[in-house]
């Protein structure tokens, strides 16, 4: 596909809040001076495009086509394009613009500048809504492209866009490392991510899951300890042990029990992001001086860090990869916590 003009491209979409995903087609703007074209090769299916299709974030623009976890090739780029060339192997994640002007984009926190446009469910500077990566083309700013480094192969690499960063980040800002505890509640899509990098980077981790069930994955994957968190003695047993607990749980959880986990002075970062609201009894942190935290994904500069730090690690994603046909049975076992890690559509198959 060249596109000296606007152009339609293959798509899955949810035409209406909880419908189920579709073949489609969708709008791609004509490729302008400092655009790339990729040809999406694979695109992860994160929660939150489960959320979204759900409309249980209540934000929701239809037909919504979702996706921000995007690997592809370019196979064109615009005249004053200087960072990717045709060929290059790159990556897309959560969001696609921002303002470049003000103090979150300056420090390259641009996912939160409050201008910034999401991949999918926003609206761009034109006010046309923006369509995500189960597609077969997206045209992006070279700005907001990423670079797949060799070592890792797309499909792989595809879910680092989102559940890698989403991870990567709070590990590096709370410093997780030698000589720290660090725990991951929830062995999911970012969850399994978040075990992988906590021990390449020396923690020492422990998986905080519903059952015993992926006790074996845990441990492959790095972890050291493992525990259900469906047996009570889990949260007297490991009172006061970790300096860092990261929260990727979909669903409402009861922070407080997880804040007891925690040493004097210790994090919980909670990345997990629940169509409802959780309340906690404020003595969790007042006892123990603990910090309650969030996190959202990471800026464009750190995105390339992580995928480097990946490619350097051998860290990819642990995938199951579907055809487009397959993609509204995926979501029905992402939501039954039925995920070994990720789902990942092959593109071509749109
Ligand atoms: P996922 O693959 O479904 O993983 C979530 C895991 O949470 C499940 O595998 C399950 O792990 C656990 N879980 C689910 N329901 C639970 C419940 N009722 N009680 C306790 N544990 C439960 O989802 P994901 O793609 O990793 O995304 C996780 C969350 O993060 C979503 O809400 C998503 O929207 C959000 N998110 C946030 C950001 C950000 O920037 N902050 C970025 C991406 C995604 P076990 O089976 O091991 O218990
Ligand atoms: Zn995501």
């Amino acid at each position: 596909m060249s596109q000296a003009t606007a152009t339609q491209v293959a798509a899955f979409a949810a035409p209406e809040p909880k419908a189920p995903l579709e073949r489609t087609t969708v709008p791609r703007r004509a490729v302008g001076p400092h655009d790339v074209l990729i040809d999406i090769k694979y695109a992860g299916i994160c929660h939150s495009d489960i959320h979204q299709v759900r409309d249980g974030w209540r934000e929701g623009i239809y037909p919504m086509v979702p996706g921000h976890e995007i690997a592809g090739v370019v196979t064109e780029v615009g005249a004053d394009v200087t960072r990717f060339a045709v060929g290059d192997r790159v990556g897309v994640g959560c969001f696609v613009d921002s303002c470049r002007e003000c103090e979150a984009c300056l420090q390259g926190q641009e996912q939160h500048c409050l201008e910034a446009t999401g991949t999918y469910n926003a609206l761009d500077e034109n006010g046309d809504p923006t369509y995500g990566g189960y597609s077969s083309h997206i045209v992006v700013d070279e700005n907001y492209t990423v670079r797949i480094p060799d070592g890792l192969s797309l499909d792989v690499a595809a879910p680092l866009l989102c559940a890698g960063i989403t991870l990567y980040s709070p590990l590096k800002h709370w410093q997780a490392g030698p000589g720290k505890k660090v725990a991951i509640v929830g062995l999911g899509g970012l969850g399994h991510m978040g075990v992988k990098i906590a021990a390449a980077l020396g923690a020492e981790v422990t998986v905080l899951s519903q059952s015993l069930r992926k006790k074996d994955d845990g441990l492959a994957l790095g972890a050291t300890h493992y525990y259900a968190t469906s047996d009570e003695s889990t949260f007297t047993e490991l009172a006061g042990r970790f300096d860092l607990v990261v929260s990727t749980v979909s669903a409402p959880l009861d922070l407080g029990a997880y804040l007891g986990l925690l040493k004097v002075g210790g994090t919980l970062v909670n990345v997990g992001a629940p169509e409802e609201p959780v309340s906690l009894n404020l003595f969790s942190v007042i006892g123990g001086n603990k910090t309650l935290a969030g996190s959202m994904i990471g800026g464009i500069a750190e995105t390339q860090e992580m995928l480097d730090f990946c490619a350097e690690h051998g860290l990819g994603s642990e995938i199951e990869l579907i055809g487009a046909d397959q993609i509204n049975e995926a979501y029905a076992r992402v939501e039954a916590s039925d995920v070994r890690y990720r789902f990942v559509i092959d593109a071509s198959t749109i």
